[in-house]
């Protein structure tokens, strides 16, 4: 049986990152040993999927870059399936029908409470053999009384349930439709299932799934349960602690490669390696090296490692995220300088992409006023001289390119017996409008001259109407 692992996703929200690190490790078993990888939205909640919400789980899937061999396959699409299996469980005896009242069954519980026992089915209509009038009934698996499901977890080890702590589930409600672990199992099944990786959350599901399993004499998947992943106060990762789902991360300036590179080490490890290419993860990845223990997201560390991504990846690669976010800003990179040019210029300071879509407006956009801090401290009379000369000489230049211009801006400062600052800073500000920018040169080069000529224009009138109205 070909390895096939798969991504259960319920569509009840965007893709958030403990999900994804559950699809990731999926994916790289999956790429590990050659095998498949499915998706599998898990729709049949109707009152809480909703399209919207599968959409961004595709669109996440797709911005990590986890492509799946399979599907997506959707549940909803396959109620006449799970009708056959609840109807071939019911023919053997798997499974009984109930018509416990609401009453009774709180009745039911009331006394275990009592009792100080744990609430569960005790099973009164086991062995009922006759319909009850004018009552639509449920569907209930028979879970064997007696003996033990023991897990063989590839991550926790063994985990031993005994069955007379599980009643008997309920695997389709009184209008027919199936519950939650009688779809796994018949997807599982179905789809040959042969790795069943998820969040330790469903654990407690997995013994009864297994009886289900076994009772239609299937062969067992294996299972890996992944430790939770917690805020940095302790508790279960949520909106609490920021950003959680994965698109939010796109839309923050994170590259794919960061996020990934950080979930893999979210329970993973391999030895005390922090970077992983998609390569190197692919290559190492195993299920025993996944943590025991829960583990803490920690945002400083995924800064890090996406500026360490910024930096390390090829200028054109960025580029072609860089663009999304020029988008959001309202900027067509195709109308200005080459956008690589643009990211190789600010690789090397940048956090992240927003920061520098942010700090690129001024290669593609004019402005009409300068950063206020930025224009008190260096648009002031000093600096008049300087840019007026600049201006005079960079409008001679022969060739537009860093290099002479980055010779004009030392010449001027060298016959005005100025710090190469004192000029360099001044037209910063004119030409980006702000104080923080690349190297002045490449800066000037890739704005365009006539741009940069309009600015220091602009600038120098600023200048002037300070210095009248300081009289
Ligand atoms: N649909 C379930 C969830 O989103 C996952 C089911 C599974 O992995 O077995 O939590």
């Amino acid at each position: 049986m070909k390895l096939t692992t798969r991504f259960a996703p319920s569509p009840t929200g965007y893709l958030h990152v403990g999900g994804a690190r559950t699809a990731l490790f999926s994916w790289l078993y999956a790429r590990r040993h050659g095998g498949d990888f499915i998706l599998r939205i898990e729709d049949t909640d109707r009152e809480r999927s909703t399209e919207a919400s599968v959409n961004a789980i595709l669109e996440g899937m797709n911005w990590l870059g986890l492509e799946y061999d399979q599907g997506p396959f959707y549940q909803t699409h396959r109620f006449d399936r799970y009708k056959e299996v609840i109807q071939q469980l019911l023919e053997q005896g798997s499974a009984y029908y109930c018509y416990c009242s609401r009453e009774e069954l709180d009745k039911m519980r009331e006394g275990q409470r009592a009792r100080k026992e744990k609430p569960r089915y005790t099973g009164l209509c086991r062995s009922r053999t006759e319909p009850r009038e004018g009552v639509d009934p449920v569907i209930r698996f028979r879970n064997p009384t007696e003996g033990a499901v023991v897990v063989d977890d590839l991550v926790r080890g063994k985990v031993v349930f005994q069955n007379s702590e599980l009643d008997d589930l309920i695997i389709a409600r009184s209008d027919g439709t199936p519950t939650y672990n009688l779809t796994v199992v018949v997807d599982d099944l179905d789809m040959g299932l042969t790795h069943v990786i998820r969040g330790d959350d469903h654990l407690n599901n997995t013994p009864r799934q297994i009886n289900i399993l076994k009772a239609l004499g299937a062969e067992l998947p294996k299972y890996a349960h992944l430790p939770m992943i917690l805020g940095a106060d302790g508790s279960r990762l949520s909106k609490r602690h920021g950003a959680v789902g994965v698109m939010q991360y796109r839309d923050e300036g994170y590259l794919p490669e960061a996020l990934l590179n950080y979930l893999v080490r979210l329970g993973w490890s391999h030895g005390d390696q922090e970077i992983f290419s998609m390569d190197e993860m692919v290559k190492l990845f195993e299920l025993e090296d996944i943590n025991h223990s829960a583990s803490t997201f920690n945002p400083e560390k995924l800064l890090w490692l996406n500026q360490h991504y910024i930096k390390s990846s090829s200028p054109e690669h960025v580029a072609r995220h860089l663009s999304w976010h020029m988008g959001q800003r309202g900027i067509d990179p195709a109308h200005g300088p080459d956008l690589v040019k643009v990211v190789e210029a600010q690789q090397e300071r940048a956090k992240t992409l927003v920061e520098m879509a942010d700090n690129s407006r001024c290669f593609y956009l004019d402005f009409d006023t300068f950063d206020p801090n930025a224009a008190k401290k260096n648009l002031k009379a000093a600096a008049e001289e300087p840019l007026t000369k600049i201006r005079d000489t960079l409008a001679e230049l022969e060739i537009w390119d860093a290099e002479p211009i980055h010779e004009v801006v030392k010449e001027v400062a060298e016959r005005l017996d100025l710090k190469l600052g004192k000029v360099a800073q001044p037209l910063r500000v004119a030409a980006t409008g702000g104080a923080i920018s690349p190297p002045i040169d490449i800066t000037l080069a890739l704005i365009g001259r006539e741009r940069v000529l309009q600015r220091i224009e602009m600038a120098l009138t600023f200048i002037a109407e300070r210095i009248v109205a300081n009289g």
